[in-house]
Protein backbone atom coordinates (compact mmCIF):
# COMPACT_ATOMS: atom_id res chain seq x y z
CA UNK A 1 0.00 0.00 0.00
CA UNK A 2 1.22 3.69 -0.74
CA UNK A 3 2.74 5.62 2.39
CA UNK A 4 0.29 8.76 2.28
CA UNK A 5 2.11 10.72 4.59
CA UNK A 6 5.80 11.43 5.17
CA UNK A 7 8.57 9.54 7.15
CA UNK A 8 11.68 10.80 7.33
CA UNK A 9 12.16 12.95 10.51
CA UNK A 10 11.70 16.88 10.76
CA UNK A 11 15.19 17.48 11.16
CA UNK A 12 15.79 16.29 7.98
CA UNK A 13 12.85 17.34 6.18
CA UNK A 14 13.58 20.94 7.32
CA UNK A 15 17.61 20.60 5.95
CA UNK A 16 16.29 19.49 2.53
CA UNK A 17 13.87 22.54 2.47
CA UNK A 18 17.17 24.79 3.06
CA UNK A 19 19.50 23.47 0.63
CA UNK A 20 16.51 23.83 -2.45
CA UNK A 21 17.64 27.10 -4.28
CA UNK A 22 14.01 27.40 -6.58
CA UNK A 23 12.30 29.99 -4.18
CA UNK A 24 8.87 28.60 -3.16
CA UNK A 25 5.41 30.52 -3.28
CA UNK A 26 3.43 30.96 -0.01
CA UNK A 27 -0.22 30.39 -0.51
CA UNK A 28 -3.34 30.23 1.41
CA UNK A 29 -7.09 29.23 0.35
CA UNK A 30 -10.27 27.47 1.91
CA UNK A 31 -13.53 26.90 0.75
CA UNK A 32 -16.62 25.44 2.54
CA UNK A 33 -18.14 22.68 0.15
CA UNK A 34 -19.71 19.42 1.16
CA UNK A 35 -16.93 16.50 0.91
CA UNK A 36 -18.77 13.66 2.05
CA UNK A 37 -15.75 11.16 2.62
CA UNK A 38 -12.64 13.36 3.93
CA UNK A 39 -10.64 10.62 4.79
CA UNK A 40 -10.63 9.90 1.09
CA UNK A 41 -10.60 13.09 -0.30
CA UNK A 42 -7.59 13.44 2.06
CA UNK A 43 -5.42 10.46 0.64
CA UNK A 44 -6.31 11.67 -3.25
CA UNK A 45 -5.16 15.20 -2.58
CA UNK A 46 -2.09 14.08 -0.53
CA UNK A 47 -1.04 12.12 -3.48
CA UNK A 48 -1.31 15.19 -6.12
CA UNK A 49 0.32 17.74 -4.03
CA UNK A 50 3.15 15.58 -2.78
CA UNK A 51 4.17 15.15 -6.19
CA UNK A 52 3.89 18.81 -7.01
CA UNK A 53 6.30 18.99 -3.96
CA UNK A 54 3.50 21.05 -1.89
CA UNK A 55 4.43 21.67 1.41
CA UNK A 56 1.80 23.09 4.07
CA UNK A 57 -0.61 22.11 6.44
CA UNK A 58 -4.22 21.59 5.14
CA UNK A 59 -7.59 20.11 7.02
CA UNK A 60 -10.12 18.37 5.31
CA UNK A 61 -13.69 18.21 6.81
CA UNK A 62 -17.03 17.16 5.76
CA UNK A 63 -17.71 21.06 5.63
CA UNK A 64 -14.72 22.16 3.15
CA UNK A 65 -11.13 22.49 2.74
CA UNK A 66 -8.43 25.17 4.80
CA UNK A 67 -5.04 25.17 3.31
CA UNK A 68 -1.87 27.05 3.84
CA UNK A 69 1.28 25.85 1.89
CA UNK A 70 4.23 26.60 -0.21
CA UNK A 71 5.23 25.04 -3.67
CA UNK A 72 7.98 25.44 -5.70
CA UNK A 73 7.44 28.43 -8.06
CA UNK A 74 7.58 26.09 -11.28
CA UNK A 75 4.89 24.48 -10.04
CA UNK A 76 2.72 27.22 -9.02
CA UNK A 77 0.70 27.20 -12.46
CA UNK A 78 0.13 23.28 -12.19
CA UNK A 79 -0.86 24.09 -9.07
CA UNK A 80 -3.58 26.04 -9.90
CA UNK A 81 -4.44 23.78 -13.02
CA UNK A 82 -4.68 20.77 -10.52
CA UNK A 83 -6.81 22.45 -7.60
CA UNK A 84 -9.19 23.74 -10.66
CA UNK A 85 -9.53 20.07 -11.77
CA UNK A 86 -10.92 19.31 -8.47
CA UNK A 87 -14.55 19.04 -7.94
CA UNK A 88 -15.96 21.50 -5.82
CA UNK A 89 -12.56 23.68 -5.59
CA UNK A 90 -12.94 24.86 -9.06
CA UNK A 91 -12.11 29.02 -9.31
CA UNK A 92 -10.36 29.59 -5.83
CA UNK A 93 -8.92 32.64 -4.74
CA UNK A 94 -5.65 31.90 -3.86
CA UNK A 95 -4.16 34.23 -1.43
CA UNK A 96 -0.68 34.77 -2.07
CA UNK A 97 1.61 36.39 0.43
CA UNK A 98 3.85 39.03 -0.26
CA UNK A 99 6.68 39.60 1.98
CA UNK A 100 7.38 35.88 2.17
CA UNK A 101 10.84 33.59 1.79
CA UNK A 102 8.46 30.50 1.17
CA UNK A 103 10.39 28.35 4.45
CA UNK A 104 7.01 28.26 6.19
CA UNK A 105 6.77 24.36 5.62
CA UNK A 106 8.73 21.92 4.59
CA UNK A 107 6.54 18.81 5.22
CA UNK A 108 3.07 17.94 3.73
CA UNK A 109 0.57 17.59 6.68
CA UNK A 110 -3.00 17.24 5.71
CA UNK A 111 -5.64 15.97 8.54
CA UNK A 112 -9.39 15.06 8.78
CA UNK A 113 -11.05 17.01 11.42
CA UNK A 114 -14.97 17.83 12.41
CA UNK A 115 -14.69 21.31 11.43
CA UNK A 116 -12.36 23.14 9.63
CA UNK A 117 -13.36 26.24 11.73
CA UNK A 118 -14.26 24.90 14.98
CA UNK A 119 -17.61 26.20 16.00
CA UNK A 120 -19.61 24.38 18.56
CA UNK A 121 -22.97 23.79 16.67
CA UNK A 122 -24.13 20.45 17.24
CA UNK A 123 -28.00 21.46 15.50
CA UNK A 124 -28.04 19.16 12.35
CA UNK A 125 -30.14 21.78 10.70
CA UNK A 126 -27.59 23.95 10.39
CA UNK A 127 -25.94 23.76 6.12
CA UNK A 128 -22.88 25.95 5.45
CA UNK A 129 -24.46 25.79 1.93
CA UNK A 130 -26.83 28.25 3.04
CA UNK A 131 -24.31 31.27 3.63
CA UNK A 132 -24.70 34.58 3.10
CA UNK A 133 -23.87 36.80 0.16
CA UNK A 134 -20.07 37.61 -0.59
CA UNK A 135 -19.27 41.89 -1.25
CA UNK A 136 -16.37 42.92 -2.40
CA UNK A 137 -14.21 46.06 -1.74
CA UNK A 138 -16.76 48.26 -3.58
CA UNK A 139 -19.85 47.08 -2.57
CA UNK A 140 -18.52 47.03 1.09
CA UNK A 141 -18.14 50.87 0.64
CA UNK A 142 -21.55 51.44 -1.20
CA UNK A 143 -23.34 49.58 1.39
CA UNK A 144 -21.81 51.14 4.21
CA UNK A 145 -22.32 54.66 3.21
CA UNK A 146 -25.72 53.96 4.55
CA UNK A 147 -25.43 54.68 8.22
CA UNK A 148 -28.16 51.91 8.54
CA UNK A 149 -25.92 49.27 7.38
CA UNK A 150 -24.27 46.90 10.27
CA UNK A 151 -20.47 45.76 10.13
CA UNK A 152 -19.74 43.36 12.05
CA UNK A 153 -16.55 42.00 13.31
CA UNK A 154 -15.88 37.97 13.72
CA UNK A 155 -12.02 38.18 14.85
CA UNK A 156 -10.23 38.30 18.27
CA UNK A 157 -10.74 41.46 20.73
CA UNK A 158 -6.67 42.02 20.41
CA UNK A 159 -7.44 41.71 16.44
CA UNK A 160 -10.63 44.50 16.48
CA UNK A 161 -8.38 46.56 19.74
CA UNK A 162 -5.73 47.91 16.67
CA UNK A 163 -7.55 47.89 14.04
CA UNK A 164 -11.33 47.63 12.24
CA UNK A 165 -13.81 49.18 10.36
CA UNK A 166 -15.22 52.18 10.82
CA UNK A 167 -18.31 52.08 12.77
CA UNK A 168 -17.43 48.10 13.34
CA UNK A 169 -19.04 46.26 16.18
CA UNK A 170 -16.75 44.14 18.35
CA UNK A 171 -18.41 40.64 19.50
CA UNK A 172 -16.81 40.90 22.70
CA UNK A 173 -15.66 37.37 23.30
CA UNK A 174 -12.86 35.25 23.71
CA UNK A 175 -13.45 32.63 21.21
CA UNK A 176 -15.24 32.19 17.68
CA UNK A 177 -17.78 29.51 19.04
CA UNK A 178 -18.56 31.68 21.76
CA UNK A 179 -18.85 34.62 19.41
CA UNK A 180 -21.67 33.12 16.97
CA UNK A 181 -24.40 32.91 19.37
CA UNK A 182 -23.37 35.90 21.36
CA UNK A 183 -23.52 38.13 17.81
CA UNK A 184 -27.08 35.86 16.72
CA UNK A 185 -27.90 37.88 20.60
CA UNK A 186 -26.25 41.06 20.14
CA UNK A 187 -28.02 41.98 16.69
CA UNK A 188 -31.67 39.71 17.49
CA UNK A 189 -33.68 43.10 17.00
CA UNK A 190 -31.67 43.76 14.21
CA UNK A 191 -32.81 40.76 11.91
CA UNK A 192 -33.79 42.87 8.63
CA UNK A 193 -31.27 44.95 9.13
CA UNK A 194 -28.36 44.67 6.14
CA UNK A 195 -25.62 43.15 7.71
CA UNK A 196 -21.87 42.69 6.80
CA UNK A 197 -19.61 40.02 8.74
CA UNK A 198 -15.71 40.45 8.56
CA UNK A 199 -12.82 38.83 9.40
CA UNK A 200 -9.09 38.35 8.46
CA UNK A 201 -8.81 36.42 5.28
CA UNK A 202 -13.38 35.77 5.15
CA UNK A 203 -13.14 31.77 6.66
CA UNK A 204 -14.50 32.95 10.22
CA UNK A 205 -17.16 35.71 9.04
CA UNK A 206 -18.84 32.67 6.47
CA UNK A 207 -19.38 30.94 8.58
CA UNK A 208 -20.51 33.28 11.09
CA UNK A 209 -23.11 34.74 7.99
CA UNK A 210 -24.45 31.16 7.37
CA UNK A 211 -25.10 30.96 11.11
CA UNK A 212 -26.57 34.07 11.10
CA UNK A 213 -29.15 33.09 8.48
CA UNK A 214 -29.33 29.98 10.09
CA UNK A 215 -30.84 32.20 13.17
CA UNK A 216 -33.52 33.98 11.06
CA UNK A 217 -31.79 37.01 10.04
CA UNK A 218 -32.71 38.11 6.19
CA UNK A 219 -30.00 40.01 4.76
CA UNK A 220 -26.18 38.67 5.93
CA UNK A 221 -23.47 39.66 3.49
CA UNK A 222 -19.37 38.65 4.22
CA UNK A 223 -16.88 40.41 3.00
CA UNK A 224 -14.92 38.46 0.26
CA UNK A 225 -11.47 37.16 1.19
CA UNK A 226 -11.48 39.42 4.25
CA UNK A 227 -9.57 42.37 5.55
CA UNK A 228 -6.42 41.06 3.88
CA UNK A 229 -8.47 41.37 0.38
CA UNK A 230 -10.48 44.39 0.92
CA UNK A 231 -7.11 46.22 1.43
CA UNK A 232 -5.05 45.02 -1.19
CA UNK A 233 -8.09 46.12 -3.81
CA UNK A 234 -8.69 49.49 -2.38
CA UNK A 235 -5.42 50.15 -2.92
CA UNK A 236 -4.74 49.05 -6.14
CA UNK A 237 -8.33 50.55 -7.38
CA UNK A 238 -7.86 53.46 -5.33
CA UNK A 239 -11.26 53.34 -3.65
CA UNK A 240 -11.66 54.86 -0.18
CA UNK A 241 -10.31 52.94 2.58
CA UNK A 242 -12.62 52.46 5.56
CA UNK A 243 -10.32 50.15 7.20
CA UNK A 244 -8.50 51.91 10.48
CA UNK A 245 -5.31 50.65 11.81
CA UNK A 246 -3.48 47.77 11.74
CA UNK A 247 -4.76 44.43 10.44
CA UNK A 248 -3.71 41.68 13.18
CA UNK A 249 -2.05 38.43 11.46
CA UNK A 250 0.08 35.93 13.61
CA UNK A 251 3.20 35.59 11.88
CA UNK A 252 6.28 37.47 13.30
CA UNK A 253 5.55 40.77 12.33
CA UNK A 254 1.97 40.46 14.43
CA UNK A 255 0.62 42.66 12.06
CA UNK A 256 -0.06 44.67 8.77
CA UNK A 257 -0.29 48.69 8.85
CA UNK A 258 -3.67 49.17 6.46
CA UNK A 259 -3.52 52.72 7.38
CA UNK A 260 -1.14 54.92 9.50
CA UNK A 261 -4.17 55.71 12.32
CA UNK A 262 -2.40 54.23 15.44
CA UNK A 263 -6.27 53.47 17.58
CA UNK A 264 -5.38 51.47 20.78
CA UNK A 265 -2.85 52.33 23.09
CA UNK A 266 -0.11 50.69 25.30
CA UNK A 267 -1.46 48.38 28.06
CA UNK A 268 0.85 50.10 30.39
CA UNK A 269 1.24 53.73 30.12
CA UNK A 270 -1.63 54.29 28.05
CA UNK A 271 0.04 56.28 24.65
CA UNK A 272 -0.99 56.03 21.60
CA UNK A 273 0.53 52.57 20.52
CA UNK A 274 -0.76 49.23 18.37
CA UNK A 275 3.07 46.99 18.45
CA UNK A 276 1.81 43.65 19.44
CA UNK A 277 4.81 41.79 21.54
CA UNK A 278 5.13 38.64 23.93
CA UNK A 279 6.10 39.26 27.57
CA UNK A 280 9.93 37.96 27.39
CA UNK A 281 9.25 36.09 30.50
CA UNK A 282 8.92 32.64 28.96
CA UNK A 283 6.84 31.21 31.74
CA UNK A 284 3.88 34.19 30.81
CA UNK A 285 4.47 34.93 27.19
CA UNK A 286 1.28 36.98 27.54
CA UNK A 287 0.20 38.63 24.01
CA UNK A 288 0.03 42.63 24.84
CA UNK A 289 0.88 45.94 23.51
CA UNK A 290 3.39 47.71 24.44
CA UNK A 291 5.05 50.88 23.31
CA UNK A 292 9.27 51.32 23.01
CA UNK A 293 9.67 53.12 26.43
CA UNK A 294 7.61 50.52 28.64
CA UNK A 295 9.41 47.83 26.19
CA UNK A 296 12.42 49.33 27.58
CA UNK A 297 11.55 50.21 31.09
CA UNK A 298 10.29 46.81 31.84
CA UNK A 299 12.30 44.67 29.78
CA UNK A 300 9.88 43.42 27.20
CA UNK A 301 8.17 42.36 29.99
CA UNK A 302 4.06 42.72 30.84
CA UNK A 303 4.66 43.38 34.73
CA UNK A 304 6.92 44.24 37.47
CA UNK A 305 6.53 40.52 38.41
CA UNK A 306 7.83 38.86 35.17
CA UNK A 307 10.61 41.59 35.01
CA UNK A 308 11.89 40.32 38.56
CA UNK A 309 11.11 36.19 37.01
CA UNK A 310 13.30 37.03 33.93
CA UNK A 311 16.27 38.35 36.16
CA UNK A 312 16.61 35.08 37.68
CA UNK A 313 18.71 32.35 36.88
CA UNK A 314 17.50 30.10 33.68
CA UNK A 315 17.84 27.12 36.46
CA UNK A 316 15.31 28.69 38.73
CA UNK A 317 12.78 29.67 36.34
CA UNK A 318 12.66 26.09 34.69
CA UNK A 319 11.65 24.99 38.41
CA UNK A 320 9.34 28.50 38.14
CA UNK A 321 7.65 27.25 34.98
CA UNK A 322 7.63 23.50 36.07
CA UNK A 323 3.69 21.64 35.95
CA UNK A 324 2.30 25.07 34.81
CA UNK A 325 -0.08 24.90 31.61
CA UNK A 326 1.08 28.12 29.46
CA UNK A 327 -1.40 27.65 26.84
CA UNK A 328 -2.28 30.59 24.66
CA UNK A 329 -1.99 33.91 27.36
CA UNK A 330 -3.37 36.51 25.36
CA UNK A 331 -4.39 40.11 27.23
CA UNK A 332 -8.05 40.01 27.88
CA UNK A 333 -10.21 42.61 28.76
CA UNK A 334 -12.56 40.68 30.85
CA UNK A 335 -8.85 40.14 33.07
CA UNK A 336 -8.52 43.86 33.00
CA UNK A 337 -11.63 44.50 34.20
CA UNK A 338 -11.04 42.63 36.74
CA UNK A 339 -7.32 41.46 37.55
CA UNK A 340 -8.23 37.50 38.56
CA UNK A 341 -6.06 36.48 41.20
CA UNK A 342 -2.79 35.03 40.28
CA UNK A 343 -3.43 36.14 36.41
CA UNK A 344 0.10 38.39 35.55
CA UNK A 345 -1.85 41.00 33.41
CA UNK A 346 -0.12 44.10 32.51
CA UNK A 347 0.74 46.48 35.30
ZN1 LIG B 1 3.87 52.45 27.24
ZN1 LIG C 1 4.46 38.56 31.70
Amino acid sequence: MAVLHNRISNKELKERLFQETEPRVTLSFYRYFPIPDPQLFRDQLYRSLNELKVFGRIYVAQEGINAQINVPESRFEWLKHYLDSVKGLKDLRLNVAVDDDGKSFWVLRIKTRDKIVADGINDPEFDMQKKGSYVNAEEFNRLTDDPSTIVVDMRNHYEFEVGHFENAIEIPSETFREQLPMAADMLKDQKDKTIIMYCTGGIRCEKASAYLLHKGFNHVHHLEGGIINYANTAKSNNLPNKFRGKNFVFDERLGERVTDEIISQCHQCGKPCDTHVNCANEACHLLFIQCKECAEKYQGCCSVECMETVALPEEQQRELRKGKDLGRNIFSKSRRRKPASGSSGPV
